[in-house]
């Protein structure tokens, strides 16, 4: 099954969809976490994207686009995979549908994650990645076990660049508005979206929605 996590930045999208790869085998395709791959190795890609990612702007379709395609085109995707910042508008959408129609798939559900406003912005703030195995924490609702160090690999924790400055987080908050919500109209006028809201107002965390997911996809 192909799924999409859609949903503003800072929703715990990459933690959700972490968790449903585990659970389901399908992979888990970060677009970001592939660039920032990119950039830490300089590759020309990456030097590419970094021109974008830095200034807090989408990364233009002739590099994005490909991207995706070739890794969807791997031997582990065959069954399904979990895109994660990908489709981020209504045009990559449109390219997502006809890269899977090429293999005879479709997109079959779209998660659309939703949380606060004033919540989203404390959380990309507190916000802690591994650098290695690309798991996320969070300083006060998710920490890891040792302060500091990935729970899986025991690397040592970083701040992502762009989640240091709160100018940057509100810049990409308006692109998201901008660009990427009216996916949530277009893939609900499809019948294929369902929303699950994560925040601490309602003590709901990102595992709670994985756990309803999962019975979802169960059922399909
Ligand atoms: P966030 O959702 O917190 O902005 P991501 O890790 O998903 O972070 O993406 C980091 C950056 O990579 C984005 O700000 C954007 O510049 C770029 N990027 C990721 N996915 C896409 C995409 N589908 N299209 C264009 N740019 C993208
Ligand atoms: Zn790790």
């Amino acid at each position: 099954m192909y799924l999409i996590m859609l949903g503003a930045q800072g929703t715990g999208k990459g933690t959700v969809a972490g968790i449903l790869q585990k659970e389901t085998g399908w992979p888990q395709i970060s677009t970001g976490d592939i660039f920032r791959s990119n950039i830490s190795e300089k590759t020309e890609l990456g030097i590419k994207a970094n021109e974008y990612i830095s200034k807090g702007q989408l990364v233009p379709d002739e590099i994005t686009v490909p991207m995706v395609e070739n890794r969807l085109n791997e031997e582990d995707c065959k069954d399904g995979a979990i895109l994660d910042g990908f489709p981020r508008t209504v045009e990559q959408a449109e390219k997502l549908e006809k890269m899977l129609a090429k293999k005879g798939k479709k997109v079959d559900l779209v998660i659309n994650l939703t949380t606060p406003r004033d919540e989203i912005i404390t959380r990309i703030l507190n916000r802690r990645v591994c650098p290695k195995c690309k798991a996320t924490y969070n300083l006060t609702m998710h920490p890891s076990k040792v302060p500091g160090v990935c729970d899986n690999c025991g690397t040592e924790l970083v701040q992502r660049e762009d989640d240091k400055d709160e100018n940057a987080i509100k810049q990409r908050l308006a692109i998201y508005d901008e660009k990427t919500s009216p996916l949530i109209d277009y893939y609900n006028k499809k019948g294929v979206l369902i929303t699950e809201e994560v925040s601490q107002k309602i003590n709901r965390l990102g595992k709670d929605a994985a756990v309803d997911i999962i019975n979802r996809i169960k059922g399909m």
